[in-house]
């Protein structure tokens, strides 16, 4: 294969992408081909339009009045719009605070359901901000964790156990963890599971509720392009929301906020994982960026996401893999997620010039550069773009 080839290939696979035409709905600068959707989705146009209207008429003009026009709803009118990218029903998800706090309360829920368990199991790879805070419940409720590689995980799993936690796709490798049988052996044990969804949602399917899946959280500025920091979301089983409490008891999870009781009433239902205060302007642009969702499955999305990625593949194979870089990413599509990974020595570098040039990736120490190939925007051309400069370095 020659770039003339390559080039042949992407333009006929971009001609049959049924999805191809959801490009124009993103904003992204002339000159750019962006690979970072794993780290920071893209401004959409329908983010900026109803971001200008909220500031000129529901904060300007209406000003208060907005709380109960609007704004109030918000969390759990997004945490629905959200729930089918994930396989939940409605009212089982809210949409607040970030991912990290989330994963706070989730555990601390998890292991108040099972106060005779000793043990949180995670994932010794998972992104850091999990692991310290999964350290911190473990330390706050004498508990132990377990960290190990995600291939020991379902062997670590014992009647010690109160929780596993793991994040779904490995946000180094884009290595997919096994959902399945991690979910069945910490129930097969008593135990229950918080997923991390971070770069799953909007890239990866996944079924909560076939799964049977307890608690799941995840980011909302990554695959579902909600803005820089866009509220993350919680997911709570339906079996659990009228017994699971959550440590961080605050008005907006009271059952009635606006009567100013002196005592704490968890609200019935999801609303309960609510704290404080709603972040309206990044829930606007995240809600307005899910819109694009509708009308989409996920199964076209794998597909195209999984025809990217291996299209990346193909090509690294042809014109990289003598270069000095080498493959981070699991080869069966079935084992990945929506990002590729390449190793390479001076990778740090490398990703900055080719930003100095308008093709925007990420690097993680200490020589992974990431290419996240999102299904909503980016395209075989813009691999082909990507591999000519890498190749050229
Ligand atoms: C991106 C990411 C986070 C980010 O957490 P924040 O609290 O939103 O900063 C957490 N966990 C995983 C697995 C992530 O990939």
């Amino acid at each position: 294969m020659n770039f003339t080839d390559a080039e042949q290939l992407a333009s006929q696979l971009d001609a049959s992408d049924t999805l191809a035409s959801l490009r124009g709905q993103f904003d992204i600068p002339d000159g750019i081909v962006y690979f970072d959707g794993n780290s920071l989705g893209p401004l959409t146009y329908r983010s900026r339009e109803v971001l200008t209207r909220t500031i000129e008429f529901e904060w300007r003009e209406r000003l208060i009045r907005s709380w109960n026009e609007d704004w109030l709803a918000m969390p759990a009118r997004i945490g629905n719009v959200l729930a089918p990218i994930i396989g939940a029903s409605p009212n089982t998800v809210t949409v607040c605070d970030n991912t990290s706090i989330n994963v706070h309360k989730a555990l601390m829920s998890a292991v108040a359901l099972r106060p005779d368990r000793t043990e949180i199991v995670i994932d010794i790879n998972n992104f850091p901000t999990d692991i310290y805070i999964a350290q911190s419940v473990a330390d706050q409720n004498n508990l132990t964790l377990i960290a190990v590689p995600a291939d020991r995980i379902i062997e670590s799993i014992s009647e010690r156990t109160a929780v596993v936690t793991a994040t779904h796709v490995d946000y180094r490798s884009a290595q997919l963890l096994d959902a399945e049988g991690i979910t069945l052996a910490a129930h097969s044990h008593g135990a229950l599971v918080v997923w991390d969804l971070a770069h799953t949602a909007g890239a990866v399917p996944f079924d909560v509720t076939a799964l049977d899946v307890d608690f799941a959280v995840g980011c909302g500025y990554k695959y579902l392009n909600g803005g820089p920091g866009a509220p993350a979301f919680i997911y709570v089983a339906p079996r659990l929301l009228d017994t699971a409490s959550q440590p961080l008891q605050g008005w907006w999870g009271h059952e009635f906020p606006f009567e100013f009781e002196t005592s704490f009433r968890p609200a019935v239902g999801i609303d309960r994982y609510l704290t404080g205060t709603a972040n309206v302007l990044s829930m606007k642009s995240l809600e307005a960026a899910l819109e694009i969702f509708s009308g989409v499955s996920m199964v076209e999305l794998r597909a195209k996401s999984q025809s990217l990625t291996t299209f990346f593949i193909d090509l690294f194979d042809a014109f990289l893999a003598e270069k000095g870089f080498s493959l981070g990413t699991p080869r069966d599509p079935e084992s990945r997620g929506s990002h590729v990974a390449l190793g390479f020595a001076g990778g740090k570098a490398l990703v900055e010039t080719m930003a100095e040039q308008g093709v925007i990736a990420d690097f993680r120490p200490p020589d992974l550069m990431r290419f996240g190939c999102a299904p909503l925007y980016n395209s075989h051309m813009d691999i082909v773009h990507l591999v000519k400069m890498l190749a050229a370095r």
